[in-house]
């Protein structure tokens, strides 16, 4: 047990996205001697998330968006594999099963809880019966099986759900929805094929985008229906909480999100990880345990900018703690939305929006104005951060 023998603090991250890479690469950075860092993660890679929807159009592929962990290594971070089951705070220990199917724990100091969401379709009527004709941008299997329904459809209707919010990437629906338009206008069968968006929520989220949405929806010829949910999956058919009966030729819903089921069954929280507040990512029962990114329960979207600020925010409190001197953050982001191409080009455009939580109310811009040039930042601003964490050469 490295942190017995040398009396530096283990710190063990479940998860190792966005939130989880950077608290941990920010306490190696700050409090590197004082601390060992063990990120506890399921798979061998990493993939991000915001430009997945790109992959419809043939835009993105999976290998510009993908990394492995090895370079973290040299940058003093250990990776180990394995997928948590459970997390005892009261012995501080977590436990998971790595490849191969052997049981592992560790035992920690400081736990940070990062494993992102899971797509939870549990509470919809005939879910797990037709699970497998569900498509949708948020997973690397489904989104290359929607690309090939969405290229190979001639006639029908495409139907796609957001869920109530939480979820993650509040626009990556109707994001979805706006390049299913394109590239059936690209293939020419849109006069062909019915394009629906079902959302759960009041108006397509996030909110200071609905109208720009709305417009667009209408311009574009694509039926919206909101505020009712998917209550029950059928073959060919879903059925919405006030009784209607819906037909689609494929289905691309978003399942209710929630973190992983440990964490409820820890006492950690019941839907998400409970937390002090936004800027004191601690557990109110724990002190030694953390979270950060998407699992955590913030009252903000669930995106990677808030994700990321949030796991600065979780290392600060261990920085701290050890002596170390904290970094500045605050919740305040400019992100850029996917609205596909009206005459079918395969030239995604975008319209760019800000949130800024450090002011009450929350401020918000929208440039609604779609540019070509607000998808390449996209692209940037993706590339940078998946460059700047999960890249490390030896010596570096
Ligand atoms: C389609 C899509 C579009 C998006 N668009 C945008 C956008 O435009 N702008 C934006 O800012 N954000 C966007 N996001 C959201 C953004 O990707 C997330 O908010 C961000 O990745 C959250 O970071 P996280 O570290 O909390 O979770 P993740 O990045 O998901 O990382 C969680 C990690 O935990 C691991 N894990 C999960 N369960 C376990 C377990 N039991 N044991 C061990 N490890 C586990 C996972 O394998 C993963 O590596 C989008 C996401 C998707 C999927």
């Amino acid at each position: 047990m490295p942190g017995v023998a040398t009396g530096r603090k283990r710190v063990v991250v479940v998860g190792g996205g966005i939130a989880g890479v950077g608290a941990a690469r920010t306490l190696v950075e700050r409090v590197g001697d004082s601390v060992d860092v063990t990120i506890v993660t399921r798979d061998t890679y990493y993939a991000a998330g915001p430009s997945r929807p790109l992959i419809l159009t043939g835009e993105q592929s999976v290998d510009r968006i993908m990394r492995g962990y090895e370079p973290l290594a040299h940058a003093g971070i250990k990776v180990v594999y394995g997928a948590v089951k459970r997390v005892d705070p009261g012995e501080r220990r977590v436990y998971f099963t790595s490849p191969g199917g052997v049981e592992r724990s560790l035992g920690y100091d400081y736990l940070i809880l990062a494993p992102g969401v899971v797509y939870d379709g549990s509470g919809i009527e005939g879910y797990w019966e037709h699970m497998n004709l569900i498509v949708n941008v948020y997973e690397l299997g489904r989104v290359q099986a929607f690309k090939h329904e969405l290229w190979s459809i001639r006639e029908g209707a495409v139907l796609v759900y957001a869920p109530k919010m939480p979820y993650r990437c509040a626009p990556a629906p109707s994001e979805t929805t706006l390049l299913v338009d394109t590239v059936l206008r690209h293939r020419g069968v849109r006069g062909r094929v019915r394009v629906i968006h079902v959302d759960a929520n009041e108006v397509p989220q996030p909110k200071p985008l609905a109208k720009v949405y709305k417009e667009m929806f209408e311009d574009r010829g694509i039926e919206l229906i909101t505020g009712r949910e998917i209550v029950e999956v059928g073959n060919g058919y879903v059925r919405l909480s006030d009784g209607e009966k819906l037909e689609y030729t494929i289905l691309a819903m978003l399942e209710p999100n929630r973190a992983p089921r440990f964490i409820e069954e820890a006492g950690l929280g019941e839907r998400w990880v409970e937390v002090r507040s936004p800027t004191n990512l601690r557990h109110p029962k724990y002190d030694d345990v953390l979270a950060a990114g998407d699992a955590a329960k913030l009252p903000f979207p669930k995106n990677q900018e808030i994700a990321y600020e949030s796991a600065l925010y979780a290392a600060n409190s261990i920085i701290e703690e050890l002596g170390g001197e904290p970094v500045s953050v605050q919740y305040a982001f400019v992100g850029w939305v996917y609205v596909g191409n009206p005459e079918g080009r395969l030239e995604t455009l975008s319209v760019q929006f800000g949130l800024d939580f450090t002011r009450q109310p929350p401020g918000a811009r929208v440039e609604g104005e779609p540019k070509r040039e607000y998808t390449l930042q996209k692209d940037r601003w993706e590339q940078s951060y998946l460059n700047r964490l999960y890249h490390t050469l030896p010596g570096l």
